[in-house]
């Protein structure tokens, strides 16, 4: 039984290593193409995310890997398989409520990481990507991977949710994890820009948190900071991009400093 615990655990921590390298060397790729140059003198940055992101994979995988054993083995969880046992509209509810509950979770603890001395020991190696880029989605210290891995394995403990359903929240969870850290918004304009970006978080609000600190906290609402008043509104890459081109031009000159 250990041992069938430990290969869960074990093919857990790839399946999220694996996610993550294809997820972020992706998003990446398409920097590359979309704004060459973005991620211009970031090599050791990037290697270093790298590093920190994998072992995130782990502490990510065990936790996961227990759990999907006892749903698979011992009828652990309340995630379910026959569509028809809840009403069909509970299905977006449920990927709605998880994504607020996550949000929830990552608001509050995102904020107390910020605390002097916890920010010191932890939250500082997110923080080191300045700016952050495709891959810094996982790049964590492993105090601060504990605090975001216990969320959807205790969440599918305390709200039912149809496995598919599950599939979607772990899907936009690694897309606006990557994409958020990126340097640019694959949204159009009109979103970020108009209603719907008022409440929703992309790129240009999680990079100003990236840049002053002590605001736009969120994971993907921005209810709780509008809330507390930590929303200090979003960001520009437009100025970001322009600083790229200046630098890319011939006898440009290297200057990835606001
Ligand atoms: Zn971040
Ligand atoms: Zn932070």
């Amino acid at each position: 039984m250990l041992a069938a615990i430990l290969l869960s655990a074990l093919a857990m921590t790839l399946i999220v290593g694996v996610r993550y390298l294809i997820v972020s060397g992706a998003f990446a790729w398409a920097t590359r193409l979309r704004h060459p140059g973005l991620y211009r003198g970031l090599d050791a940055q990037m290697r270093r995310e790298i590093r920190w992101s994998l072992a995130s994979a782990a502490i990510y995988g065990v936790p996961a890997g227990i759990v999907a054993w006892g749903w698979q083995n011992r009828g652990w969880t309340r995630i379910y398989s026959d569509v028809s046992a809840f009403p069909l509209w509970y299905l977006p509810l449920s990927v709605l409520l998880y994504l607020a509950a996550h949000d929830t979770w990552f608001y509050w603890t995102h904020r107390w990481m910020h605390r002097p001395a916890l920010f010191r020991v932890a939250h500082a190696v997110h923080h080191a990507s300045r700016p952050p880029t495709a891959w810094a989605a996982m790049s964590f210290h492993p105090v601060e991977a504990l605090t975001g891995a216990v969320v959807i394995p205790a969440l599918v403990f305390l709200i039912p949710i149809h496995v598919a359903a599950l599939g979607v929240v772990l899907a936009i969870m690694t897309v606006m994890g990557v994409t958020n850290h990126m340097g640019w918004e694959i949204f159009p304009r009109a979103m970020w820009r108009g209603p719907l970006g008022a409440w929703l978080i992309t790129a240009s609000h999680h990079q100003r948190h990236h840049e002053h600190y002590g605001c736009n906290y969120g994971l993907y609402f921005r209810v709780w900071d509008r809330l507390c008043g930590t929303d200090r509104g979003i960001g520009d890459f437009a100025r970001a991009h322009a600083r790229t081109a200046r630098a890319a031009a011939p006898g440009g000159v290297p200057d990835r400093q606001p």
